[in-house]
């Protein structure tokens, strides 16, 4: 194995096992060890024709020590069951969400990357309906999968300020659709704006609600939050995914003697804040330098363009700090394994 930790990326690399449980007869089966990274099924699965499916991210991190940590993936699997009950898929009890995660970073050990690279290793699991119906009705089987790999930071320029603009034209999630929970579907709605941002160079979206166009929602497929007079202020909205990043952060600004403040954001606010980013696994946070909203023709210019603010540093550090057992898990966060 010939990896170059300092310089992944983030993208699929293959690596050892995965893990496989399937939910027939009405209940969930043992855990199966795979090599292979295909997956059969009818070609009629509802994960397939009606966007039955969710997934979820988290990483495990190798600390100074050599040992291997994870970080708070009991809520990653309180999300997924939250999302099953969304759309109607199996739900995978807590128990074996959390023993499937850590079998699946055991088997893969050697792809945990080195303390001090930058880089972690990403595991996803994903929860489809695989039961074929040609009518509009949840599938009778289940498949719960996890895969992992190896990835490096999710922007290559690493946590420096990037550029977003907002769109008024596309919405991500509808006001009481599926916004608050984690499946493809608020995905591919999201394709053809995040393509736009891109090609006409930002980074990606910054979504308003979509009833009124006046508060903002998600930041791509991250969280947002602005800081302003030692506030830390993050949109409230049942659009909004809850990121388990977002959740930190709030409780380690608290921490940090900062108010912290979870509620509507109207788009004016934007004049007010000193700091702006999105949070979420895969980069963790992401500062942004510049907004761009061109339909009502401003510019929205945060600090350095090239330095990320000293807050959103400083809450970085701790995240991360925490992550990779640099600095004491006070908030019982990090799960050591064996
Ligand atoms: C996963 C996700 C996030 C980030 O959540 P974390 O738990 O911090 O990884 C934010 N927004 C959307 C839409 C997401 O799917």
């Amino acid at each position: 194995m010939n990896i170059d930790w300092k310089n992944l990326g983030f993208g699929i690399t293959k690596t050892d096992y995965n893990v496989r449980c399937y939910y027939r007869d009405g209940k969930w089966g043992e855990i199966e060890v795979s090599s292979s990274e295909e997956i059969t099924m009818h070609m009629g699965a509802t994960c397939l024709h009606y966007g039955q499916e969710s997934f979820e991210g988290l990483k495990a991190y190798r600390g100074t020590d050599n040992r291997i940590r994870l970080f708070r993936y009991d809520e990653n699997a309180k999300r997924m069951a939250r999302s099953a009950q969304g759309i109607l898929l199996a739900e995978v009890p807590e128990s074996l969400f959390q023993e499937a995660v850590e079998k699946v970073v055991h088997l893969n050990e050697r792809f945990i990357p080195p303390h001090g690279t930058g880089a972690s290793l990403y595991v996803r699991p994903l929860l489809i309906g695989t039961g074929p119906q040609v009518g509009v009705k949840p599938a009778n089987e289940f498949l719960f999968i996890i895969f992992v790999m190896p990835v490096g930071p999710y922007f290559k320029a690493g946590f420096k300020p990037v550029d977003v603009m907002i769109t008024r034209k596309h919405d991500r999630a509808a006001p009481l659709g599926t916004g608050h929970i984690k499946v493809g579907g608020n995905y591919a709605a999201s394709l053809t704006s995040v393509a736009e941002a891109h090609q006409k160079g930002f980074a990606t979206t910054l979504y308003l609600d979509a009833k009124e166009k006046k508060f903002i929602d998600e930041c791509g497929p991250a969280n947002f939050f602005g800081i302003k007079d030692n506030t830390y202020i993050t949109p409230e909205s049942h659009s909004i995914l809850p990121s388990i990043t977002n959740m930190s952060l709030m409780t380690l600004a608290e921490d940090m003697g900062m108010k912290v403040e979870k509620r509507p954001v109207p788009v004016e606010e934007l004049e007010e804040f000193e700091e702006v980013g999105a949070c979420g696994t895969a980069a963790v946070i992401t500062p942004i330098a510049k907004i761009v909203d061109a339909e009502a023709d401003k510019i929205h210019l945060f600090g350095d363009s090239n330095n990320a603010g000293p807050i959103t540093t400083k809450l970085y550090e701790r995240l991360i700090g925490i992550q990779y057992g640099d600095i004491e898990d006070k908030f019982g966060w990090v799960t050591v394994l064996d």
